[in-house]
Parts: C-alpha cells; sequence; structure tokens
C-alpha cells in the first residue's frame, strides 16, 4: 500500500536497533508471497512474528521473548487482525511494559473499518494519522479505493486473496471517493 508506512514502520525499527535495543516485526499471515516489509523507496526488513487469524498471539509473543527478549513490538498491517488479538497485544503492552506500534489502513476500499483496526482504534493511547494524497488529484485522500482490472469496485470480499485479476489499492480523497466508488 502507498501512503509510506512501511517505510515509516522500518525506520521506527531501524532506531531501537541504532541505539542497541530491538523491536521486532509482527505481521498478519495474509500475503504469504510477500515476505518482510518492503517500503517503495527500496528498503526492507524481516519479519520475526507471523501471526493467523487462529493464532494465540500472546503465547507467540510471550515464546518468542523467552528466546530472544527485545524492547519494542512494531506491527505491521494490523487492520488484519483478529480484534481478540489486539486486546492481546494490548495485555501485552501493559503487563511487559513494552510499547507496541501498529501501522494500518482504518477503513476497507469501501470505506467501512476493519474490525482489527477499530479495536486498535478502541485501544491505542496515542493515534497518529499518516497523510496520503488523493492519486487522481493529490488532496488529502481519506480512503483507499479497490481497482479491479481498471475498474474502481463498490462490493467484495474485504481481503482479497489472489485470483489472478489484477488488483490495486488507490489513496482517494472524499471528492473522487464519492465519484469512482461511493455508497
Ligand atoms: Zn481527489
Amino acid at each position: 500500500m502507498n501512503s509510506g508506512k512501511s517505510t515509516m514502520l522500518i525506520q521506527v525499527a531501524h532506531n531501537y536497533s541504532e541505539t542497541g535495543q530491538r523491536a521486532i516485526i509482527i505481521k498478519p499471515a495474509i500475503d504469504t508471497k510477500d515476505q518482510g516489509i518492503h517500503s517503495r523507496i527500496g528498503i526492507s526488513k524481516p519479519v520475526d512474528i507471523y501471526v493467523s487469524a487462529n493464532d494465540d498471539i500472546y503465547k507467540k509473543i510471550k515464546d518468542f521473548y523467552s528466546n530472544e527478549p527485545f524492547d519494542a513490538i512494531v506491527v505491521d498491517e494490523v487492520q488484519f487482525l483478529e480484534p481478540k488479538q489486539v486486546e492481546d497485544l494490548y495485555k501485552i503492552t501493559v503487563e511487559m511494559s513494552v510499547p507496541v506500534m501498529a501501522y494500518g489502513l482504518r477503513t476497507d476500499f469501501r470505506g467501512q473499518s476493519f474490525p482489527g483496526a477499530a479495536r486498535a482504534l478502541d485501544l491505542a493511547n496515542v493515534i497518529e494519522e499518516i497523510r496520503t494524497k488523493c492519486t487522481l488529484c493529490s488532496k488529502k485522500a481519506n480512503h483507499n479505493s479497490r481497482r479491479r482490472d481498471g475498474k474502481f469496485e463498490k462490493s467484495g470480499e474485504q481481503v482479497v486473496i489472489d485470483d489472478g485479476t489484477e488488483v490495486e489499492y488507490v489513496p482517494l480523497c472524499s471528492d473522487h471517493f464519492l465519484e469512482k466508488v461511493g455508497f
């Protein structure tokens, strides 16, 4: 996705390593062909823990910590975690006094909340918006719309599993969202 958040996420993890600390990277295991975190400016970083929908994220993180202690947790694509997994991350940050910084999208291509993102916004102590420009007019983007084989989609599944069609995500301002996608 085109917002520069991968670059920020990698930078945050890098800042920890520069001070001799370690931030681990967690990512939902949705897109298995896309190993690691890749930014559009060409830097990448491996993922330490992939999380599936059925995984006990609390146990996975605790087990990881007992082998390889860390100082912070960075989460990519938090919108794809289950709400319960987001609650477990909240427990982890409180119980272990380890900061959790989660990056993701608030809403899907129709402008509807991802359940995991909604729970993350409920529980976050600090929320920061990463500003992105509309692809069509360069005003501030408020939506991340989906184009399949060149056409904006108005309906469909929230998460696309690769089915051979060409899918791209397009940041849009509110005007262009109403014009191209609408309700
Ligand atoms: Zn626009």
